[in-house]
């Protein structure tokens, strides 16, 4: 069957179905006329919205449906976990042609609903419209934090540390575009995680709770030198990260040599890593460290420091300043530049 013969209430019975009856802190969830949801009072609200448009995020002849509703989910609960928060909700707005199978349309929910439901966030409802020209979902989510982590804390002398290792996302995605490998299921392992199910980072927040170690946090989607800019940026800082330092993947290094590429400026520009860049007190930086490597599944290594000034300086393995030469994502440029 296809979407036009099952209608868009068809759909939607088929999406209440997968998600299941609401439970606390959602009271009402897909049905009524807007989601209600129940929050402690002593929690501030986290809400964010991420677009995936088809050509742009993804490409179908890469992803099966179901990975890129999970891909879609992965990426919206990064930014819940860059702000120190629980995810709590999502809502989301889906996009589909008319001629979409509706076995597709049901897995690419319910990929979707199974990462959110692994990380603790329910589907409390969204919209549906038909979408000629390609798949889109814009994705919102609702989180909650006592204190939120945000970009604009960092202060001089704190601690610059990174979770897990870099590269991975950019190799993945090289791989693809050379052709070699024709869908995301064909890549090594750690590249086909990290391309369909990157990990959200929520395990860190709740591994730090709530201390006030972390002044500042980021995510990388765009780049660990360009969203380093950002922080800095917010913050009124100058950052210094040592290239020695960064945690460089293993398969980063190894596809990176295989296609005459520098693993060094892969791992600082790659993009939809979902790592977060966290600035750290440097009294707790080892205490966080250990902390994280307990607790969280992952590591927090030391990258480099905050400063008095503005803007992010990368040092080489002498303690030169090193060029980036690929800047990280931009949209409306349409590349990595
Ligand atoms: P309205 O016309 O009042 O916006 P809809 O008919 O669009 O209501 O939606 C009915 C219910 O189904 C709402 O609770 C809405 O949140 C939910 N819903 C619609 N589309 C989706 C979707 N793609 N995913 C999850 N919930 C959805
Ligand atoms: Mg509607």
């Amino acid at each position: 069957m296809h979407l036009e013969e099952l209608g868009e209430f068809g759909f939607i019975e088929i999406i209440a179905r997968l998600v299941g009856k609401p439970s606390a802190p959602v009271v009402v969830g897909i049905g009524d006329d807007a989601a209600v949801l129940k929050l402690a009072a002593d929690e501030h609200l986290l809400v964010t919205t991420d677009a995936f448009v088809e050509g742009v995020h993804f490409h179908r002849q890469w992803l099966a449906p179901g990975q890129i509703g999970a891909r879609a989910a992965c990426a919206a609960l990064s930014d819940i976990a860059a702000m120190g928060g629980r995810p709590i909700a999502v809502l989301v707005s889906v996009g589909l042609p008319p001629s979409s199978e509706t076995m597709a349309a049901e897995q690419l929910m319910a990929g979707l609903v199974e990462i959110l439901g692994k990380y603790g966030a329910a589907l409390a409802g969204g919209d549906t419209a038909a979408s000629p020209a390609g798949i889109f979902l814009d994705v919102v989510i609702i989180g909650t934090a006592r204190e939120p982590w945000l970009r604009s804390g960092a202060q001089p002398g704190d601690i610059l540390m990174v979770t897990g290792s870099f590269g991975e996302a950019v190799a993945a995605l090289s791989l693809l575009q050379t052709g070699q490998i024709s869908a995301a299921s064909g890549l090594p392992k750690a590249l086909r995680t990290r391309f369909i199910n990157p990990i959200p980072r929520l395990a860190v927040v709740e591994a730090l709770g709530p201390r006030d170690a972390v002044t500042a946090a980021i995510d990388i989607s765009d780049g660990l030198v360009q969203d380093a800019g950002h922080l800095a940026r917010r913050s009124g800082v100058a950052l210094t990260l040592e290239v020695a330092r960064v945690p460089i993947a293993p398969l980063c290094a190894q596809t990176a040599e295989q296609l005459d590429e520098d693993p060094v400026q892969w791992a600082l520009t790659s993009g939809e890593e979902y790592e977060l860049l966290l600035a750290v007190s440097p009294h707790l930086a080892e205490q966080v460290a250990k902390l994280v490597a307990q607790k969280a599944g992952t590591t927090l290594t030391p990258i480099g420091y905050v400063s008095e000034g503005e803007g992010v300086t990368v040092l080489d393995e002498s303690g030169e300043p090193l060029e980036v030469t690929a800047g990280g994502w931009n949209h409306f440029s349409q590349e990595r530049q």
